[in-house]
């Protein structure tokens, strides 16, 4: 199934997102985690790319399980970072032979003292350009964006970063899920500001339980995603405790997905950290 065909059944969406492990002990782990969030019948699940393809085939080897072994239509994380058109080109068909109707087309992130490399000549700069050429050679595939309510970290003001996301859209991009963010004002805002410049396809949230505080100090650090001052004091408070962290985390993304699902969003994305336990219980408390 397409994810734009999913997004028109007239209720939100449920998505899981996976990256793909590194050991065998935790492949054996994933496939645990999939099984176990299979029984929230997910509408799709994505798996993510290494930014400069070094595991595609990892990437591409779960998006074809979760395909064949589990039945859950996949989405496949494409970058176009350091590749050229016919690097990509490979890629899209390899996806294509599996049976792959959805890519999440993104340009990656360029690694440090990799930025010559980072576009080559005959390739993609931006998403945009990744989204026009697959759209071209592969009109059938349902594509994906990702989009930043409080901006990505490289664009100068959310203004600007949203007049390229809509390039994105011009392009072909079905719809858009969002980089995770922890209070729902922003998200709201920034779904107005879109709409205001002209951006009219579906606009999933996505949502990270916060389940460590290290990681997500790290992961905030990167994306720049910001914590309401209640919910960081609480955090703070408990930062050695991480049963109590995975408690506050629930608690959080449980109030910010009621929130969202009353709003009428059109679904709801999980960034999951390949772990089962903290998506479960939100969806169990949800439901
Ligand atoms: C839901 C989600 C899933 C992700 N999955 C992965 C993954 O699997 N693998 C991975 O490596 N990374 C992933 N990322 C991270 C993503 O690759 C990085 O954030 C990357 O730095 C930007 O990718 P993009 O597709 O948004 O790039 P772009 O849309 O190209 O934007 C990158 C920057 O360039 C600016 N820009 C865009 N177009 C233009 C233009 N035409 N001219 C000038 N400036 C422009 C934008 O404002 C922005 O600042 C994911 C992000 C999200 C939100």
């Amino acid at each position: 199934m397409k994810v734009s065909e999913a997004l028109q059944k007239g209720q939100p969406t449920l998505s899981f997102e996976f990256f793909p492990p590194k050991t065998a002990e935790q492949e054996a782990r994933l496939f645990e985690v999939i099984a176990q969030l299979k029984d929230f019948n997910p509408d799709y699940v994505s798996v993510t790319y290494g930014a400069l393809g070094t595991s595609a085939g990892q990437s591409f080897r779960w998006v074809k399980d979760i395909k064949d072994k589990f039945g859950i239509a996949p989405v496949a994380h494409l970058t176009c970072v350091a590749s050229s058109r016919e690097d990509i080109n490979t890629k899209v068909k390899e996806l294509v032979n599996i049976g792959v109707e959805n890519i999440l087309a993104l340009r990656g992130d360029i690694p440090e003292g990799l930025v010559e490399k980072a576009s080559p000549a005959d390739g993609c700069r931006h998403a945009c350009e990744l989204v026009a050429f697959i759209k071209e050679l592969y009109p059938f595939i349902c594509l994906g964006v990702a989009g930043y309510p409080e901006k990505h970290p490289e664009a100068p003001n959310l203004e600007s970063d949203i007049k390229y996301l809509k390039r994105k859209v011009e392009a072909g991009a079905d719809y858009i899920v969002t980089q995770l963010f922890f209070d729902n004002g922003v998200y709201f805002d920034f779904v107005r500001k879109c709409r205001d410049a002209g951006i009219c396809v579906p606009i999933i949230p996505g949502i990270m339980p916060i389940t460590n505080y290290k990681l997500l100090r790290k992961m905030t650090s990167i994306c720049g995603a910001s914590i309401p001052k209640e919910l960081l004091t609480q955090l703070e408070k408990n930062q050695d405790d991480n049963e109590a962290i995975k408690k506050i985390g629930i608690e959080h993304a449980v109030r910010q997905c009621q929130e969202l699902q009353d709003a009428k969003v059109p679904g709801l994305h999980f960034f999951v950290m390949n772990q089962a336990g903290p998506i479960s219980e939100i969806l169990k408390q949800l439901s």
